[in-house]
């Protein structure tokens, strides 16, 4: 990667005014994965044990045709870290994921995001719950407006009432905003608004991107793609979780494996450290990129499950050639299977016994 600074190429709305923008999500399950972030109680505190892994992982999305370095301040909110007794960790974690993102974007020419998303303690009935919904974003938008961030995506949301207050709190900062409900089985808020309604009012209230992300796949999310560009005239985001749900199952919490014993899974079911046969292959999200920019979304990209060569697969499928093409796929010299004249006969005559 580069260490000279690439020439600037505008914001968030003059990059989505050119073309399609990607922005690669999923950093909680990635380093789950990886072995460096707890599965349950899903809280970022990696930033500042292993900040090198977060760095790394900042700039393999980047590599792989990400436009977005998003601070991975996800599930670093005051109530996740009061649930794990470390609210003291709070500010410095934030900071911290605020600055390691600033500087692999800063280096390669990417948009730096804010985030901010659900809350856990929101509750529509109670009016002292949006007051302190309402200080926990202005604490951590706060953060990243003081590192210089280029927008705020606030993510995840299946509250409307929520999501509402996390965009006034951003657009009191002046920065565009990118906010992404959370659709689950129903086609709705958790309040009972439909999706499409509920980004209408979104936009209404001054959203700059609207959209969904998480919790379901490219085959349940793609469907409510069309409707929500036909409702509202600002980019609209998509960013599946990269899993094959399905109508029966249309959410990744909802998935359920026939060839795995429950008794074994944590809690029953593939959510979330089983749901590996369900991942989707990079030909697969190739597919929804082209589909979900042909339905009209211009903000794309890829949540829980994600890892690089899908966001590469994404970035190539939107016309874009990330360095990490250099080493995309090319069968040709395979010793079995490739064609290239060189190769030995006899071991592509043997190919079907592999
Ligand atoms: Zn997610």
């Amino acid at each position: 990667m580069s260490e000279t600074q690439p020439a600037p190429r505008g914001g968030l709305l003059e990059r989505l005014a050119d073309g399609p923008v990607i922005c690669a999500e999923g950093y909680l399950f990635e380093l789950e994965r990886r072995g460096y972030l707890q599965a349950g109680a899903f809280v970022p505190e990696v930033v500042l044990e292993h900040p090198e892994r977060v760095t790394a992982l900042h700039e393999e999305f980047v590599h792989a045709g990400s436009d977005v370095v998003e601070a991975f301040t996800y599930y670093g909110h005051r109530e996740k870290l009061r649930v794990i007794g470390k609210e003291d960790l709070l500010e410095p974690l934030n900071r911290q994921a605020l600055e390691l993102a600033a500087r692999v974007a800063r280096t390669t020419g990417t948009l730096l995001a804010g985030n901010v998303c659900n809350t856990n303690v929101y509750d529509p009935a109670d009016g002292r719950s949006h007051a302190q919904v309402r200080s926990m974003f202005e604490e951590q938008i706060g953060w990243a407006v003081e590192s210089g961030v280029d927008f705020v995506i606030a993510e995840t949301l299946r509250y409307l009432g929520e999501a509402e207050i996390a965009l006034e709190v951003i657009k009191e900062t002046g920065l565009p905003s990118v906010i992404t409900l959370v659709a689950d089985h129903q086609d709705q808020s958790r309040e009972g608004i439909p999706m499409t309604q509920a980004c209408k009012r979104l936009v209404d209230a001054g959203a700059d991107v609207v959209g969904l992300n998480c919790n379901r796949g490219p085959e349940t999310m793609l469907p409510l793609i069309g409707p929500l560009v036909d409702t509202v005239d600002v980019p609209v985001a998509a960013l599946p979780v990269p899993y094959r749900t399905t109508a029966e199952q249309p959410t990744f919490q909802s998935l359920r494996d026939p060839h795995a014993d429950a008794a074994r899974l944590p809690n029953g079911v593939p959510f979330p450290s089983a749901l590996d046969p369900f991942t989707c292959n990079r030909y697969e999200i190739t597919e929804f990129a082209s589909k979900a920019y042909a339905a009209g979304a211009r903000y794309l990209g890829l949540c829980c499950g994600a890892a690089p060569h899908h966001v590469r697969a994404m970035a190539e499928a939107l016309g874009h050639i990330p360095p990490a093409s250099r080493y995309s796929t090319d069968m040709s010299k395979h010793a079995y299977f490739g064609t290239d004249e060189s190769l030995l006969r006899k071991n592509q005559e043997y190919a079907a016994h592999l």
